[in-house]
């Protein structure tokens, strides 16, 4: 399934997320139709959101639209910043105990001054409802190669790659960011599909010669446009998933996208390459969380 090579100025075909994104979700919206009507429990996605930051409050609206569309029920607790560690976990094991709901998402950050420990509170889903894949079983899962949940923005990232129709076997990718929502499960991701895989970090001695070795390169770091188009290698798939908001407005990459796309053979934009795939993740996950894996690619 290769996507129709989109533009770009130069030699690279654009890995477009946004497209990847919609037919993932017609996809599912069929699927469910389809499910329910023969019987299935309506999968049911719980979002909780604890105090009133404004881009956590556009997130968890996106992600519960995104949901209707596609026929997935929606519960939302919308929880004051001083709820307090307790009385968020105690909500947590409510909505865990909830037959209706098969998949949790926790929006994240919590508010700092609150005293919350994420680790804790992410720890009371139980695993199998446990849509965006952080709960330490399910990282411990896909460590042990094991099915389980993935974390989303990584599973969309493997998406994209197959939509590439590039070999992946044998081949070297180089992950830039070690976070435990995206760097290392992309790592033991790409690892899973017999890439041989070098992760960097901000310790990196020569990150630009890192960067040059990559067949694949996956950069999650946060640093606009730190990977420098000169460092990759010719006909590299470069995937952007760095999202940083330009001082003057709109936002940017990790990754210089001019000059990377005269390089790449592929290559993601941002907006519009990974970031719509993490929302489709999420909401596959949450049917896969009710009915279990579900067949389509
Ligand atoms: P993080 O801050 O948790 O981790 C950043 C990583 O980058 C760290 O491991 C750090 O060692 C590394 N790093 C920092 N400076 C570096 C440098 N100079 N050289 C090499 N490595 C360096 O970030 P995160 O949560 O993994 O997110 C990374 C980026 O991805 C952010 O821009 C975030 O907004 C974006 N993001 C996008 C999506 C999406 O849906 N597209 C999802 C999650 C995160």
């Amino acid at each position: 399934m290769n996507p129709t090579p989109g533009p770009t100025a130069s030699g690279a075909r654009l890995l477009d997320g946004r497209a990847a994104s919609q037919e993932l979700l017609d996809a599912l919206r069929r699927e469910v139709e389809v499910g329910v009507a023969a019987g299935r429990p309506r999968p049911g996605l719980a979002t909780v959101l604890v105090g009133e930051d404004p881009a956590s409050q556009v997130y968890v609206r996106n992600k519960r639209r995104a949901c209707e569309k596609v026929g997935i029920r929606t519960f939302h607790l919308d929880l004051p910043a001083d709820v307090g560690q307790e009385g968020l976990l105690r909500h947590v094991r409510d909505l865990d105990e909830h037959p209706e709901v098969h998949g949790i998402l926790v929006q994240l950050p919590l508010p700092k001054d609150g005293g919350y420990d994420e680790n804790e509170v992410l720890a009371a889903i139980s695993p199998e409802k446990d849509a965006d894949g952080f709960h330490p079983v399910n990282q411990g899962r896909l460590m042990l190669g094991q099915p389980g949940p993935r974390p989303c923005t990584p599973r969309g990232v493997m998406h994209l790659l197959d939509r590439t129709g590039e070999e992946l076997t044998g081949r070297h990718a180089v992950v830039v960011g070690r976070s435990n929502i995206v760097g290392k499960p992309v790592a033991l991701m790409l690892l899973e599909r017999h890439m041989t895989v070098t992760v960097c970090h901000s310790r990196t001695r020569d990150l630009a010669a890192e960067v040059g070795r990559a067949d694949v390169l996956v950069a999650a770091v946060g640093v606009p446009e730190l990977v420098k188009g000169a460092w990759i290698r010719p006909g590299a798939v470069v995937v952007d998933v760095g999202i940083n908001r330009r001082p003057e407005g709109g936002l940017v990459g990790d990754v210089e996208f001019d000059a990377a796309a005269e390089r790449a053979s592929w290559i993601t934009p941002v907006p519009g390459g990974v970031g719509p795939m993490t929302i489709a993740m999420l909401l596959r996950n949450t049917v896969e969380a009710a009915w279990g894996p579900l067949a389509m690619p």
